[in-house]
């Protein structure tokens, strides 16, 4: 088996959920006593989520390569940044090492096009939503069209993640406005919806809606397992 380096922390709730996906899908697939090989680095989210406010992605780009770097020369075979919004740095992480970066964009549109969904709604923080790393990878990679919700409805997507979900609050009235928003999507004809940041599926779960939902987390952990075990 190989050894999975998580870049984590960010924030610990949905780390803390990559942890227990991974290590119960190798235990389903290997069976007995068996669990993940993995190194984890979990990082102080504040000086990040700082760093993201004030758009200093290169500072936050420059931390995390470093981090990346401890966990390939700690052991890790390949690298997992447990975040779809430090995705906008991944360049700079897979730049430094030598192992793979494990891209969340790809593994979660791996399974849209297994799906065969060619317009899908996208929720995350407002960088995921509106800048280009995230969706321009779905889209020119894998010519997958991703729409997102409205500006108001993307401020309530972002303040719902760092003011409830990265503190482990999670609300009714929050889910509720999560699948208002999921319905909205849907009606704009999305053929399903990307949880896409790693805190959502905390919030909002396959059983609250009848409109198909793709979480990240999951996706990726899964992903993660596969490259593990082959
Ligand atoms: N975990 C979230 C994501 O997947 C948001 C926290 C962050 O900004 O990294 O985007």
């Amino acid at each position: 088996m190989k050894t999975i380096g998580m870049l984590g922390g960010m924030s610990w709730e949905s780390t803390a959920q990559y942890y227990r996906l991974i290590n119960q899908e190798v235990n389903h697939r290997l069976k007995g006593l068996h669990s993940a090989s993995l190194i984890l680095r979990s990082v102080d989210f504040e000086n990040i989520a700082f760093l993201q406010q004030k758009g200093d992605w290169k500072e936050a780009g420059k931390i995390l390569s470093e981090e990346a770097i401890n966990l390939e020369k700690a052991g890790a075979d390949f690298l997992l940044i447990c975040t779809n919004t430090m995705h906008k740095v991944a360049p700079e992480i897979t730049a430094s090492i030598s192992v793979p970066v494990l891209h969340i964009a790809d593994t979660t549109a791996e399974v849209l096009q297994q799906e065969n969904i060619s317009r899908v709604g996208l929720l995350g923080t407002a960088f995921t939503m509106e800048q280009s790393f995230y969706t321009s990878r779905l889209t020119n990679k894998f010519g997958i069209e991703v729409i997102i919700p409205n500006a108001d409805d993307r401020t309530v997507v972002h303040n719902i993640i760092y003011q409830e979900l990265c503190k482990g609050k999670i609300k009714d009235e929050s889910r509720k406005k999560y699948l208002n928003i999921i319905s909205a999507l849907a009606a704009d004809g999305c053929q399903g919806v990307i949880l896409g940041c790693t805190e959502i599926s905390l919030l909002v779960k396959q059983i609250d809606t009848d409109v198909p939902l793709f979480d990240t987390t999951e996706l990726h952990a899964l992903a993660a397992v596969s490259s593990a075990l082959s």
